[in-house]
């Protein structure tokens, strides 16, 4: 017997409210289909209150994308419900998330209203989006640091004006998994007429207990989750899909059962895309999703796994979406071998150019590499999708810097179709060459993260750069893979300038 829990997936909402994670209207659309091929239940679109960008985003999703119910957030006023309901009216199943705080802390400060005050605005708000859709969560925000009592009567009363699921979020990731369940409980047994609703957790990873709460919760009967892609979110994140999944899956056993109607195999092609999208790297060693994940170098395992897989393996790559084989390919693969491959990848679906410029690039890296191996394809991959029109174009450079720290560079880019090229010195090579290019590109950016990871171990390794630029209140992400990381960069730091030039027109919040 399998019970179904709910996966709200609130990457687009909360995920994005994380510093650098701001994405475009179409970064958006590419997002949500992802999410519906990986089969979330509930799409958290936005907050169409906060901004017009916002619920121009929301109101798009809500058009653009079917076969799962799409949500917008409002605060417990007339006005947000209105616009949350603007935004969704589209939509093929549309849900309107309302919540207010509930802790003394937040009503006193943050509110300035009365306990009893709180009530009642909780039940107009439900009330008032139950007269535009069915299907209304509340959210008691804080819940963890409130009154269980008080709890209890605010979710009566919303249930009362029409909820139809009731949300328990640790706003302030402040939970244990035991003192969490608990509390869950104690809502189920105590709230009347909570047997109609979904009860659903939302738990922040503030003291990295984000999963364990969130599993804890499910034990204690809450049968929605409310997760974000990589854990991505505010401060230290969100409680991440991909954990809960896989743990409710690999511990069937333990968990009774209770299964989200996840598409396991699309968990790492999703991840890389949020990953492509936000420029927010998971780490190495990430549960399900890292590039270690799956990696065993010890000898002693390596020996296990060779006898049997599952002397150290709880579940296996492909079961993620991890590729099935390590195959490597090379010059002698052909275009044959090397679309097949790309198939097999996931990539079945790009346009014929595409496919040519790739196979001219994987041509290119089998001169300068022994080997090319799947990830070093996908890092190819990736960074062609990611491409933006290029006002700035790299045509050549050079820098040289020794131990003194000093380096001089030269760069020359074809700028609006004009070639143009300038020198610059700088505390290493990348920095000269950066302000090389600032030279010629006249930009109003602030670098504010550079990161270098190795797509696959040895010598020879392909390198990619990630950058992250802040212009003003928008930022934008650029990668670059080359076997050199000097022009790794260099091609990150262009593709972030190419995106600024591409976006300046675009309403930005
Ligand atoms: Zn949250």
């Amino acid at each position: 017997m399998t019970e179904r829990l709910i996966v709200f997936d609130t990457t687009l909402r909360d995920g994005e409210q994380s510093p650098g994670a701001t994405m475009t209207e179409d970064e958006k659309i590419e997002v949500a289909r992802q999410l519906v091929k990986l089969g979330v239940d509930v799409i958290e679109a936005g907050f169409p209150a906060a901004s017009p960008g916002d619920l121009a985003a929301v109101a798009r999703i809500a058009r653009e994308v079917k076969g799962v119910v799409v949500c917008g957030l409002a605060r417990a006023n007339d006005a947000d419900i209105d616009a949350a309901w603007e935004a969704l009216r589209f939509a093929e199943s549309p849900r309107i998330h309302t919540f207010i705080a509930t802790s003394p802390i937040h009503m006193e400060y943050k509110l300035r209203k009365t306990p009893d005050e709180v009530v009642e605005l909780a039940y107009a708000a439900v009330a008032r989006a139950r007269r535009y859709v069915s299907d209304v969560e509340f959210s008691a925000e804080d819940a963890t640091r409130s009154d269980p009592d008080f709890l209890c009567r605010i979710f009566a009363t919303a249930i009362q004006a029409g909820a139809t699921t009731i949300n328990i979020p640790d706003t302030v990731g402040y939970a244990t998994p035991e003192e969490f369940a608990q509390l869950v409980r104690f809502i189920i047994e105590h709230t009347p007429g909570i047997e109609r609703v979904v009860v659903s957790a939302h738990c922040h990873n503030d003291l990295g207990l984000a999963t364990a709460n969130t599993l804890a919760a499910v034990q204690a009967g809450a049968r929605q989750v409310e997760v974000t892609i990589n854990g991505i979110g505010e401060r230290a994140g969100n409680t991440a899909l991909e954990e809960v999944v896989m743990a409710l899956h690999t511990r069937r056993d333990y968990y009774g059962g209770i299964l989200p109607r996840i598409v396991t195999e699309q968990l790492v092609p999703t991840s890389k895309l949020v990953q492509r999208i936000t420029g927010i790297h998971v780490q190495p060693n990430k549960a399900i999703v890292g590039a270690n994940a799956f990696a065993h170098e010890a000898g002693i395992h390596q020996d296990g796994m060779l006898k049997h897989r599952a002397t150290y393996e709880i579940m296996t790559p492909q079961s993620v979406g991890w590729e099935a084989s390590r195959l490597v390919l090379g010059k002698h693969s052909g275009r044959a071998g090397f679309t097949a491959r790309l198939r097999e990848l996931g990539y079945g679906d790009l346009p014929r150019e595409r496919v040519e410029e790739l196979y001219q690039r994987f041509i290119a890296l089998c001169d300068r590499k022994k080997t090319v191996t799947d990830a070093d394809l996908i890092a190819i991959v990736e960074e062609q999708l990611s491409q933006v029109p290029e006002r700035y174009q790299l045509l050549g450079w050079r820098a040289h810097s020794g131990s003194d720290g000093r380096a001089e560079a030269w760069v020359k880019l074809k700028v609006d179709g004009q070639e143009r090229e300038a020198s610059a010195t700088g505390n290493g090579q990348i920095d000269a060459l950066f302000k090389a290019i600032d030279r010629l590109v006249g930009h109003q950016c602030e670098l504010e993260a550079f990161h270098i990871e190795a797509v696959t171990p040895g010598e020879d390794a392909q390198g990619e750069v990630s950058v992250r630029l802040r212009c003003g209140e928008a930022v934008y992400n650029g990668r670059g893979v080359a076997t050199d990381i000097i022009e790794a960069g260099i091609k990150a730091y262009l593709m972030a300038l190419n995106r600024s030039a591409l976006v300046t027109t675009e309403v930005r919040r």
